[in-house]
């Protein structure tokens, strides 16, 4: 009988969701599993894990100890979901540096309020998993379709490592790419006088969609989840290859379509869920890189 965490981090508590799957369910009733909710702990001392399926982004110290100690505690390490693999929408702040971020709400020091109560110190820039241990499975999606989950914990269980290949979101989208590359600017959708053709590939319409970047996470062969309701992908399910670089791939994917680089929107919307590894940094000043 194996023992299997659901832990998270600095997490909207989504992926931890994924536990309570009715096929997950099955598949491990024989195994004892321990889900621990957003801002409880895990069991300490000498308790182990075969699987500890971690969520979420490593935020602050606590996180960074927590994280440090399960995985000295288990056997093997998955990080589940956007935020662990990539930062996801906690490191949108790492555009800010952290006093900037803190002192713009709170009316005093952040750090002095923090160490006043008591509460774990924010690290300098929020980071993935694997910024700070070893990641047996990069699981990324936001969260990741179930069937993903379900073949890393069967393979798992059976001690082999699963390895993935994920397409990019363009490769199941069933808009049509004419080729024709006549807009040379990028526009909100919505915002023209137009509304966007069904049928047509929103990046030859000018629109933004991250669909050539992206991982296809969210669903398994077939339409992109977003691409379905006829909206762009947002990059929700990390960038297609584990050391990307986002923005630099997206820039080559507007120049491929003949879309001037400048008319590009603000960069947080190419890292919204990729701002870990230093993606996103200050503009300006000492930290910026
Ligand atoms: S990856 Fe998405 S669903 Fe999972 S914790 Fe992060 S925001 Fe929530
Ligand atoms: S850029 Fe977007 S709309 Fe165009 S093919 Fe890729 S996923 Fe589809
Ligand atoms: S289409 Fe893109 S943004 Fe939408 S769910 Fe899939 S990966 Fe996420």
């Amino acid at each position: 009988m194996a023992k299997l965490l659901f832990y998270a981090l600095g997490a909207c508590g989504g992926c931890e969701l994924l536990a309570l799957e009715q096929e997950l369910v099955s598949l491990l009733e024989d195994h004892e599993v321990y889900v621990y909710p957003l801002l409880s702990s895990p069991p300490g001392g000498s308790f182990s894990f075969d699987i500890a399926l971690i969520s979420g982004a490593v935020l602050n110290q606590e996180h960074q100890e927590f994280l440090r100690d399960l995985r000295a505690r288990s056997r093997f390490l998955v990080a589940l979901g956007t935020c662990a693999t990539h930062g996801g929408i906690p490191a949108l702040v790492n555009e800010r540096r952290p006093e900037e971020r803190f002192e713009e709400v709170y009316p005093t020091s952040f750090r002095q309020e923090v160490l006043k109560e008591g509460l774990p110190l924010p690290l300098p820039y929020v980071k993935a998993l694997d910024e700070l241990v070893k990641v047996d499975v990069a699981l990324p999606g936001c969260p990741p379709d179930i069937s993903y989950v379900l073949k890393t914990t069967q393979d798992l269980l059976k001690g082999t490592i699963p390895k993935f290949r994920w397409p990019s979101v363009c490769e199941t989208c069933p808009y049509e790419r004419t080729g024709k590359r006549n807009v040379r600017r990028l526009h909100r959708l919505l915002a023209g006088r137009d509304h966007p053709l069904k049928e047509r590939c929103f990046l030859e319409q000018g629109i933004l969609c991250l669909g050539p970047v992206t991982a296809l996470t969210c669903v398994q062969g077939e339409p992109p989840l977003c691409l379905a309701a006829h909206m762009p992908c947002r990059g929700c399910g990390g960038p297609v290859r584990a050391k990307a670089n986002p923005m630099l791939d997206m820039l080559n994917a507007l120049v491929g379509n003949r879309i001037d680089w400048r008319s590009w929107p603000d960069r947080k919307l190419i890292l919204a869920f990729a701002g870990a590894h230093g993606h996103l940094r200050p503009l300006k000043g000492p930290q910026c890189r």
